[in-house]
């Protein structure tokens, strides 16, 4: 009760500071440039972009209720987001701070990238204010004044370069590994989550003052300025986003020149595969190189085309799109396949149990398909993401919100690896990766166009927001997903309006039925918006069914690993075996599937926070792993029954430590 106290008081309080930021920007005289209309900007604000295909809508636009996602989200915003504050002032994330303004004595502490762990956690804390509480406010202020108090009179601001590192700051070498723009990009991520949180501009501010006061008089692409290089790319992004909430076009100017790459920055051919960035990001071919920066740079690039609609951005992001996912995404939707440089792979090169899939890369993976779905309208894309959302990005998080992945494998053996779940990591890229997209992700469950509204994902919720046409706008989202196919969503335009209504149907579904109004609506097929173009009024219902029989999907021949092998999947959730389901605790690699009997679908509401587990009678393998031999004479007969049990992937390594894979061995591959 004190708890609920404390959050309702903490809200007003949030709210009145919001006003007031608010209020002070108008009085501090804004630009008309400026898109002041802080609460209507979306995750990436397309209002103004000339080449996108939708619009999205804001955050605390949509209110998620009990569900799947919901309960990650109230672990997020009572567990992660606290405990991950915590850590970072006890890792002496905050003292960094403190050091250069003379607050603290303690040493400089963390890697180079230290500072965006912090932007990444304000980031993510703003985002959790537009939904809810104002439990957060006084943490980011704190934030706030530790940005003020180091940035230097000519903007810049990182604690690493500052004080004795001076000398290093923004030479070739430092601009290659250092990080410093990639950590200026995530501020700049964190300000404009914060001005859409509660129009506070102060963060806005800092990042302007660095970019107009530092970047700006000394580098670009003039000859008597020094060239940019982005060592990590993150900043592309950043910048077009300020761009969109400032109007101000030398910031989108900025990130185009740093998309083309500056050959006055001398790099090798295996940097310009590692970093992808330094070379010009039209002539990119393949997804190659470090993964999360291959697809910040993708994420950053999309953006840059729906500012400019260069037709090299688009047709480049196709090709690479086209790679990724052809050859080179995960059944989960991770990337990345090699653990050496955290990098894509060759062509349908995508190990089980040494993947990479950094937590951080299939984030990057759903930012970029967000945009290529602004850009293209393809519910292509909005399928990987719900793929990498519900899989290989919720897998990073455990139940408790307090543990995280790194890496997201598809197979695992606790007795040849250290822990899969860390509570902490000194490069701690992915927790506040991971509280960032779960605070934000109401923000994308639909989109508006010109004549419509778009739903792309599902979920028990409310969308509280108006049409392009001006019309205000409810919807109510009622099912069970992803556990259950049954959506039922209620229209409620203020009054009667005409405009089209578009559902995705994922493209997993075998089978689909939709109604309207009762009425079923012919010509269903999965992969597509279903639209809907009529007058719609208050109360109208549209219901979908999605079958949801489990499926058993076989691999790409070329993909070596997984011959003979099925993973199974039912709607959005690929599953995965753990020994400790298995009687006698058989390790997945012995087991193998019947691939001719069906799963019995069980929900254990006790099991893993509330699951449902998918169960046949497979067989053992005679041919066990031995201590004694490497390899043995093929016996050719099983060692008779076994059940397999399967949950799902996204909840594995939340129990004891145990051998676990996605890709099983089947006895009749039915490809
Ligand atoms: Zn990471």
């Amino acid at each position: 009760m004190e708890h609920l106290n404390r959050r309702r008081f903490m809200k007003s309080a949030a709210l009145a500071a919001a006003a007031l930021a608010a209020r002070r920007s108008i009085a501090a005289g804004d630009s008309t440039a400026w898109s002041s209309d802080w609460a209507a900007q979306s995750v990436i604000d397309t209002r103004r972009s000339p080449f996108t295909k939708l619009h999205g809508v804001p955050v605390r636009a949509v209110t998620l209720h009990d569900g799947f996602w919901q309960a990650r989200r109230v672990v997020n915003m009572e567990k992660s987001l606290p405990t991950m504050h915590a850590l970072l002032e006890e890792h002496g994330r905050m003292n960094n701070f403190r050091r250069l303004m003379g607050t603290s004595t303690a040493k400089q502490i963390g890697p180079y990238y230290s500072d965006s762990d912090v932007y990444k956690w304000a980031e993510a804390a703003s985002w959790a204010e537009q939904s809810d509480t104002g439990l957060f406010r006084a943490d980011i202020d704190a934030i706030v004044k530790l940005l003020e108090g180091v940035q230097e009179p000519n903007g810049y601001l990182n604690t690493y370069f500052q004080d004795d590192r001076k000398p290093q700051r923004m030479t070739d070498h430092a601009q290659i590994v250092g990080h410093e723009l990639y950590n200026l990009g995530h501020l700049m991520q964190a300000s404009v989550a914060q001005y859409r949180a509660t129009g506070d501009r102060r963060m806005l501010d800092c990042c302007m003052k660095f970019v107009d006061g530092f970047l700006f008089p000394g580098f670009g692409r003039e000859a008597s300025k020094r060239p940019i290089v982005s060592g990590h790319p993150e900043i592309e992004m950043g910048l077009i986003e300020l761009y969109r909430v400032t109007g101000e076009k030398r910031y989108l100017d900025l990130a185009g020149y740093i998309l083309e790459g500056d050959s006055r920055i001398p790099l090798t051919p295996d940097d310009i595969v590692y970093l992808f960035s330094g070379a010009p990001f039209t002539g990119r071919t393949r997804l190659e190189g470090h993964a999360v920066r291959v697809m910040y740079a993708c994420s950053g690039a999309t953006d840059y085309y729906l500012e400019t609609g260069d037709a090299k951005y688009l047709a480049t992001l196709t090709t690479l799109w086209n790679d990724l996912v052809r050859a080179q995404m995960y059944v989960t939707g991770g990337v990345g396949a090699r653990r050496r440089h955290e990098a894509f792979g060759d062509d349908f090169e995508l190990p089980n149990l040494t993947a990479y899939g950094e937590s951080c890369a299939a984030i990057g993976n759903m930012m970029w398909n967000w945009r290529m779905l602004h850009a293209t309208a393809d519910p292509r894309h909005a399928d990987v993401m719900e793929r990498a959302l519900y899989n290989g990005i919720n897998s990073g998080m455990s139940l408790s919100g307090t543990m995280y992945c790194y890496r997201n494998p598809l197979a695992f053996d606790p007795t040849a690896s250290g822990p899969i779940r860390n509570p902490w990591y000194d490069t701690t890229c992915c927790p506040p990766n991971l509280q960032r997209t779960l605070a934000q992700l109401p923000g994308y469950f639909y989109s508006t166009d010109h004549d419509g509204l778009y739903v792309h994902m599902f979920h028990n919720s409310t969308l509280d927001w108006k049409l392009e046409s001006g019309v205000p706008v409810k919807v109510e989202q009622t099912t069970d997903y992803p556990w259950e196919g049954h959506v039922r969503i209620v229209v409620t335009p203020r009054e009667a309006a005409k405009f089209a209504l578009r559902v995705r149907v994922p493209g997993w579904a075998k089978t689909v039925r939709m109604t309207m109004n009762g009425a079923e609506i012919p010509g269903m097929s999965a992969g597509k918006y279903i639209e809907q173009a009529r007058l719609w009024k208050p109360g109208d219902v549209v219901e979908m069914e999605l079958g949801m029989e489990p499926q058993m999907l076989v691999a790409d021949r070329r993909v070596a690993e997984d011959q003979g092998k099925v993973a199974v999947q039912r709607g959005a959730l690929v599953y995965c075996a753990e020994s400790i389901d298995q009687a006698g605790n058989i390790a997945p690699r012995e087991l193998r599937v019947n691939a001719d009997a069906k799963f019995a679908i069980k929900r254990d509401k006790d099991l893993l926070g509330g699951v449902t587990v998918l169960e046949q009678t497979g067989e053992r393998l005679s041919e066990k792993s031995s201590a004694d031999a490497l390899y043995t004479a093929m016996s050719g007969s099983s060692a008779g029954v076994a059940a397999v049990r399967l949950i799902p992937y996204y909840a594995w390594a939340n129990r004891e430590p145990a051998e676990m894979a996605v890709w099983l061995d089947t006895a009749a591959d039915k490809s």
